[in-house]
Parts: C-alpha cells; structure tokens; sequence
C-alpha cells in the first residue's frame, strides 16, 4: 500500500486527494491516523485507516507491512518531534517498508535555523536506518500567510522582522501532488529534493496583493526582531513557538528560503500556484 501518516492533516489529506485524483485505487491508500473519528470521510471514500500515534510507539506496529511505500509527513509538536519521528521510522524499518519518504525543511543541513534542527535530526535517522528514502525539503507553504490575513486585514498591516527577504512559497496542494508523485512514480530513491515555489515575493509585494484584491489598504511592517516578538506573544502566541517564528524571519531575510530552483515544478509537471491564486482563495474570491 501507499501509507501517509499525518493523514488527517491538512497536507495529508491534500496528498490524498492527488493520490486519488491519480487513478491510485483507494484500497491501496492507508492513512495512519490518531483519531479515527476525524477520517470518517478517508475511510468513506474508501481509504485504509490504520490507527497510530507517533508519541506512543507500540501503536506503530501494525502501521506499516512489507513493501509499503510509506510517506512521513513531519509532525506538528515541535520540540518533540524527533523521538517521534525515530519510533516512525524504527517501525516502518522492523515492518520492511519498501520506501520511505519524509517531508523535510529547504535547505536540508544547511538550514542553520532553529525549526530545522528537528529535520536534521530526522534524515540523519532515516540514512542511518539503512530504509530506501526520498526526502521532501519543503519550502514556505502560502498559506502560512494566508492563514493569517483576518488579523492582516483587521490591523492594516503585515507586521514581521523579515527585512527585504523574499519567500519562494508554493501553495500546500503544490507539495502534496510532488509527494504524490514521488510515491507513485519511479526514480526517486536516494534523492533528496529541494522543493520552493516558482517564484519568490517580498512581504511588501504580498501586502500590495493582499492589498489590490482586498480593496483594503494594508501595509509591510517591518519591525525589529523583539517587537515582533512583543506582537506575536501579544497575539496570544505562546512564546517558544513566537521566538521559533521570530528566527524564521530572521532566516528569510537572509535569503534561506527563497531559491528557485524549479525542482517542484519539475516533479509536479505545471508550475507551482501563484502567489495571487493562493491570495484569492483564502479571501473567497476563487
Ligand atoms: P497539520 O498540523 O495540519 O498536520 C499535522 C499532522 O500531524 C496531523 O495530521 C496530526 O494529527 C499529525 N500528528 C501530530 N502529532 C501526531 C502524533 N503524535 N501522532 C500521529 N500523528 C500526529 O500540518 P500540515 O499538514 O499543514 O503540515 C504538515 C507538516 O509540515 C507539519 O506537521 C509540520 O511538520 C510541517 N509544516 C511545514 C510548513 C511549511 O511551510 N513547509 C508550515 C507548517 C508546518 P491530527 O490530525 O490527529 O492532529
């Protein structure tokens, strides 16, 4: 079977449906999932649900058989994630998976920020666990962004402390059909991709978009690195992750996460989804 764990997601399920959408038959789909509750509609279209949790790793057992070609998609606990991700793939090596492929941080070793290192950490266990790979170095999701545009929209402003940085983003549905693509089609063992966007936006380009669809003026903020801490915390973010999010613009403004190298356009076979698109669906407008 094609595994995905993370299934019920947002990149899981987008992984899913291209999965489906490319004529794989739903019965050799499995989705590993914590919460078989919330994939009612996974198992209703057909889909294998294998229940497991990463935190608790003798429910890994029976997530994988011989022969899976299995993908890991990253958790979202940060800070604990690679004694995680050491009981994925510990059980994916006893199950004698046949693949396995793991959505990993642009830039790989050389990423020298802090939401990295759990990455690191992770393709070192997986070229260490001897397992044929494929590893997904995903750039910055759109939707990041998007996410956040009632409070972007409601403030006037785009607050961050990523200087002139730009971001080579690809929307979540761009990542997810290159993981399809890996787990279906051939040539991708031992290859580790460096997958970003097409095209690489400044934050005050993507105020102007936001901005010209809108019809609400909104502006780039550019703050030093403690007042957009100051901002985020005061948000309601919780500090550690606030900080996290804090030295991930200090590493855009340093230009790590902007390279184009057309590597997901490659995979996926159409460019990656503007900017603007992405832009037009988190408003409605698409
Ligand atoms: P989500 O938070 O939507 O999904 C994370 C998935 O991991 C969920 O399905 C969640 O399960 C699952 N998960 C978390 N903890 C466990 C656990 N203990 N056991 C089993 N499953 C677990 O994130 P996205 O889908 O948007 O992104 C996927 C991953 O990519 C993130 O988890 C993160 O590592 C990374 N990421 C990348 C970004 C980028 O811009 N490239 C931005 C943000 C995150 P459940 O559904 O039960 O909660």
């Amino acid at each position: 079977s094609i595994v995905i764990t993370g299934a019920t997601g947002h990149l899981g399920r987008l992984v899913i449906d291209a999965l489906l959408a490319d004529g794989v038959p739903p019965a050799g789909v499995a989705a590993v999932v914590r919460d078989k509750d919330r994939a009612a509609d996974l198992a209703e279209r057909g889909v294998e649900l294998r229940v497991a949790d990463y935190d608790r790793p003798e429910t890994l057992a029976d997530a994988f058989s011989p022969g899976d070609r299995v993908l890991l998609i990253s958790g979202n606990a940060v800070g604990r994630r690679v004694p995680q991700h050491a009981a994925v793939i510990s059980a994916a090596r006893a199950a004698g998976v046949g693949h396995l492929a793991y959505t990993s941080i642009l830039g790989g070793p050389d990423a020298d920020f802090d939401l990295a290192a759990e990455h690191q950490a992770t393709e070192r266990l997986i070229l260490d666990s001897g397992l044929p790979y494929t590893l997904l170095r995903n750039g910055w999701y759109t939707e990041n962004y998007t996410d956040q545009l009632a409070p972007v929209l409601a403030h006037g402003t785009v607050v961050a402390n990523a200087g002139e940085g730009r971001v080579a983003s690809a929307a979540r549905a761009d990542y997810a059909a290159a993981a399809a693509a890996v787990l279906t089609g051939e040539g991708h063992l031992g290859k580790a991709y460096e997958l970003s966007g097409d095209t690489a936006w400044s934050l005050a380009e993507y105020a102007a978009e936001v901005s010209r669809q809108s019809g609400t003026a909104v502006a780039y903020e550019n703050v030093p690195a403690e007042a957009h801490l100051a901002v985020l915390t005061g948000a309601g973010v919780p500090e550690p992750f606030a900080a996290t999010l804090v030295d991930v613009d200090r590493a855009i403004e340093r230009g790590l996460l902007a390279g184009t190298n057309g590597e997901l356009s490659r995979l996926i076979g159409r460019p990656t989804t503007p900017l603007a698109e992405t832009v037009a669906r988190a408003l409605g407008t698409l």
